[in-house]
């Protein structure tokens, strides 16, 4: 086998920690990013017949959690963290070899200023992600209607109701003019319900944080059977 995996191109993306990053692909559209090709992938010709393609898959490294190891049994999220799937039947990222493979929206290929990039939509890649390998995605093969997928089989759903507080709507309103869809998109993020499953039962006020772009955003969950998130404060990195 030949073994040098060489990235060619690394993701930039708003997702700037694990937590919070949607498990699929597709799950939130406000997630925009870009797919930066490295020196020795720079080229033009490289890409070309691609921006024919709506949908293209992305190969990549989990690259944050490679060094961990892997276990061959996993709890899946969606089974509450309760029952243990093995490897193979989970789409884990801490598996042998540590690769990842995701069917993200092509919204344009660009060349400027010597600098080949990908704009890219609904993506669930941690900034900084090593892409290996980039495929068309062929709808004739690739999409499956009649295929089943057991304990995954529909696209995960909470009952989170998500709410800005009078103070993080003004903060949200002021960052749109950078981050367009940013209020949709924090409120798909904390609508899919982040939060660990053993904490998802926890009586009282439970406050997090997390990043996107340079963005800190804090939120509590509330009451009424904790399913009410208040975002509390959105505060800039660089300011
Ligand atoms: N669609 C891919 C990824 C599924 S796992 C596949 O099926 O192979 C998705 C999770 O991977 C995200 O929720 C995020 O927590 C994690 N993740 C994304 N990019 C990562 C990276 N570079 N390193 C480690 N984990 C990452």
């Amino acid at each position: 086998m030949h073994s040098a995996i060489e990235p060619i191109a690394l993701i930039e993306s708003p997702y700037k920690q694990k937590f919070a990053i949607p498990r699929q692909p597709r799950l939130i559209e406000e997630a925009t990013a870009r797919c930066v090709f490295l020196p020795n992938f720079n080229r033009e010709e490289f890409v070309r017949g691609l921006e024919e393609f709506s949908h293209i898959w992305l190969i990549f490294q989990f690259h944050e959690t490679i060094d961990k190891g892997w276990s061959p049994l996993v709890r899946p999220p969606r089974l509450g963290g309760n029952e243990k799937k093995g490897v193979f039947a989970t789409r884990a990222t801490h598996r042998p070899n540590g690769l990842g493979m995701s069917a993200v929206k092509l919204d344009k290929v660009n060349y400027e200023r010597g600098q080949l990039w990908l704009d890219l939509t609904g993506i669930d890649l941690l900034d900084g992600t090593p892409i290996i390998d980039i495929k068309p995605y062929l709808p004739y093969s690739d999409s499956l209607p009649n295929a089943t997928a057991g304990f995954a089989d529909t696209r995960p759903e909470t009952e989170l109701e998500v709410s800005f507080s009078q103070s993080a709507l003004t903060q949200c309103n002021h960052y749109q003019n950078t981050y367009p869809n940013l209020q949709q998109f924090i409120v798909n993020v904390l609508k899919q319900d982040p939060r660990p499953a053993y904490k998802k039962n926890r009586s009282g006020v439970q406050d997090y944080a997390m990043t996107l772009y340079d963005l800190n955003i804090r939120w509590q969950v509330i009451g009424r059977e904790n399913k009410v998130t208040e975002i509390s404060a959105i505060d800039s990195d660089t300011l």
